[in-house]
């Protein structure tokens, strides 16, 4: 069983991990998208402009249904950086009407932006799953947006002497694991994640498998 990492930015080839790279589409939009190997696809938030809006949606609706392209983005919102969050709410919305129409999950990019996000997925009923990557917040955070449906992946924050992740991930069953752009291995944040939930490396691995294995719904 492979160790899966939901979310990176690098390439990896390293036997026994199954990673799925995260590429932006925004500055270099016609570069060539690997068409086997598993990766998401979307406008980051940090990147994407509306000016670029129709054209790179097109390109998008296009990559997106390619059978490797495994989630949506990442896509989402940032109070801190990118274009405004008037248009960003714009982009990331287009993204998700995109995700519905293909029926594939969306990995999500979120800072300082929760409420926001909760009140999109409320308003536009979005049906896919919806998971915030590296989610580093308070246990009360993470259990709403538990509890509105979305899914939460850690990274490094794993390894941080964090009371209020830590807890979380102590209280949470269906996490996924992944890197970002980290200087870590995939490994590493199991180990950390399975001396947190007392369990196995192999437990663990299984049982985000398992729930992997649901998400995928075509
Ligand atoms: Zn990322």
């Amino acid at each position: 069983m492979d160790f899966l990492d939901i979310h990176t930015h690098k390439v990896s080839t390293q036997p026994g991990v199954t990673s799925i790279q995260s590429l932006s589409l925004t500055s270099d939009i016609f570069l060539a998208m690997p068409k086997t190997k598993p990766i998401s696809v979307g406008l980051h938030p940090w990147f994407a402009k509306i000016d670029h809006l129709d054209q790179q949606m097109k390109y998008l609706s296009v990559v997106a249904n390619q059978t490797n392209v495994k989630l949506i983005g990442e896509c989402g919102l940032d109070r801190l950086r990118g274009d405004n969050l008037e248009n960003q709410i714009i982009i990331l919305e287009k993204q998700i009407e995109l995700a519905e129409r293909i029926n594939k999950p969306l990995i999500l990019h979120c800072v300082k932006c929760f409420a926001e996000l909760i009140a999109i997925k409320d308003r536009l009923k979005v049906k896919v799953p919806m998971i915030i990557h590296g989610f580093n917040k308070n246990e009360e955070l993470g259990k709403q947006l538990l509890d509105k449906g979305f899914l939460l992946s850690f990274g490094l924050t794993t390894l941080k002497e964090n009371a209020g992740a830590t807890k979380l991930i102590q209280s949470t069953h269906n996490f996924f694991l992944e890197t970002d752009d980290a200087d870590i291995s995939i490994e590493e944040i199991y180990q950390a994640a399975a001396i947190l939930k007392k369990c196995t490396v192999d437990e663990l691995k299984a049982r985000i498998f398992t729930d992997w294995n649901k998400l995928n719904l075509i």
